[in-house]
């Protein structure tokens, strides 16, 4: 379809390119080429113009080489080029940055302005390795590094790589047994009303202890559980066991929200209807009493499908917070189109009102007004010292979670260190629940 060599011939100009490298004592370079978000072409505007555009992209590759290079596609939307009698790396760079720029600039396919950008690996020879095969794993390594790194954008093999790449491949292995081996469960962090000091409700948070005692934290495994698409079933998991927690404390009088975190992975490849949809029917939890999560980025995504699938969601009735709001696009038109119930004021706003920044101050003060007009609930996240309360509260912030109330909990210290006090503040019989989930 794009009329380049396949990978066979690549690979004897390859070897070709390294016989003269070896004669001259130059370098040669593998570039690894993934286009950024192909699979958005080609479900939105359809597998034609998808083709079209990969067709247009590799004439454009072309004009960026010289006569001594060689490119070929090596299926989807990869790309790989071998250039030659190299003096240095910084021939390499140009060449590459020259790339980037050129596929930058917008291509029309079909009557449509298509922007693109790539994420590029590269590898040389003879210092990361003298076979092809070699070259072109760590290549790809490479190109994983530069698209997290946000993409648009490229990066040399490192041996640090291989070793990150290493632990990542253990990490995911791990966490493959780590849903079935019952290594997974939620804490709960208390939400306040900050007036009356009254428990609201609880956001669950995804714990993973290894069989070894091992704890590691969301901030690790959670993107790779996006990456590999393990979030679907484990963010499965965690909406059925908060909602089932959530009812047992229910049965016992206590009327709680809780709160879960989805993922954009969650949206994009998962069921969210069906998903939330079982958790509540299993449970039997009252649906205005699950709110959803979600990130900004995942606000940013195709908007029109997340509209649809908030549009169902919210007629099962749970609600929408956006959490840590501020720290990303804090689009006011997102706002405006998914009827969100809650804003989470992000951490770092909260931190920085103890430091005293008026500008921080003021920055919280509008995002209280805002919520206050457009009549969405705004809670301060990450409170840890009675003065950010004290600030909080005086800039008319109605709810607040942070370590200065309680750090996250087991389901078990939950009901003894929160329910109890909430119990004996309250006046109120409320029966506690142990971890087996009896009622004492
Ligand atoms: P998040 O949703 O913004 O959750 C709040 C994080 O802040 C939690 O970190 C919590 O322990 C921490 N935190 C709470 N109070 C304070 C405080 O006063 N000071 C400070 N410095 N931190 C505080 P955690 O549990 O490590 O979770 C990190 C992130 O991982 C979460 O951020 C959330 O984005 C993600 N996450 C956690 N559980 C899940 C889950 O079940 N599904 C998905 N998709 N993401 C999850
Ligand atoms: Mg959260
Ligand atoms: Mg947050």
């Amino acid at each position: 379809m794009t009329n380049l060599p396949n990978r066979t011939l690549l690979r004897d100009r390859f070897e070709q390119a390294i016989a003269y490298a070896t004669r001259n004592n130059s370098l040669v370079a593998l570039l690894f080429l993934d286009l950024d978000h192909f699979k958005q072409v080609n479900d939105t505007l359809g597998h034609d113009t998808g083709d079209h555009l990969l067709q247009a992209i590799s004439s454009r590759l072309i004009r960026c080489l010289r006569e001594v290079d060689s490119i070929c596609r090596q299926g989807g939307d990869e790309f790989i080029i071998v250039m030659t009698d190299l003096k240095d790396n910084d021939a390499v760079i140009q060449i590459t940055q020259k790339i980037l720029q050129q596929l930058n600039e917008p291509f029309d396919i079909d009557g449509t302005q298509i922007c693109t950008s790539f994420s590029i690996g590269i590898s040389i020879y003879p210092e990361d390795s003298t076979h092809f095969e070699g070259l072109l794993n760590k290549a790809d390594t490479a190109m994983y590094a530069a698209k997290k790194q946000g993409r648009n954008t490229f990066q040399f093999f490192s041996d640090d790589m291989s070793i990150i790449s290493i632990e990542r491949m253990n990490m995911e292995h791990d966490l493959r047994h780590a849903l079935k081996n019952g290594e997974l469960s939620l804490n709960y962090q208390p939400q306040y009303s900050i007036k009356n000091r009254q428990l609201v409700g609880a956001e669950a948070l995804l714990r993973w202890t290894k069989s070894n005692g091992e704890q590691v934290p969301p901030a690790k495994f959670i993107p790779v559980a996006e990456e590999t698409g393990l979030i679907v079933p484990i963010g499965d998991w965690v909406l059925q066991e908060a909602c089932r927690q959530n009812k047992l404390w229910h049965d016992a009088e206590l009327k709680l929200t809780v709160n879960v975190n989805v993922s954009a992975v969650q949206f994009k490849q998962g069921n969210m209807v069906e998903s939330v949809r079982s958790a509540l029917a299993i449970s039997g939890l009252e649906p205005r009493y699950l709110e959803l999560e979600l990130s900004e980025t995942t606000l940013m995504m195709d908007i029109d499908p997340v509209v649809k699938v908030m549009a169902k969601l919210k007629k099962l009735g749970v609600t929408f917070a956006i959490d840590d709001f501020g720290s990303g696009y804090s689009s006011l038109s997102y706002i405006k189109r998914f009827n969100i119930d809650k804003l989470k004021i992000d951490q770092s706003f909260v931190n920085d009102l103890s430091q005293g920044r008026q500008k921080d101050k003021a920055i919280v003060e509008a995002i209280i007004l805002m919520g206050r007009t457009l009549r969405i609930e705004v809670l301060a996240e990450g409170v840890e010292t009675k003065d950010q309360l004290d600030q909080l509260q005086q800039l008319g912030c109605k709810i607040v979670q942070g370590y200065y109330l309680n750090h996250p909990l087991s389901a078990t210290e939950f009901e003894q260190e929160v329910l109890a006090v909430v119990k004996s503040r309250n006046q109120k019989k409320i029966r506690l629940i142990d971890a087996q989930g009896n009622f004492k």
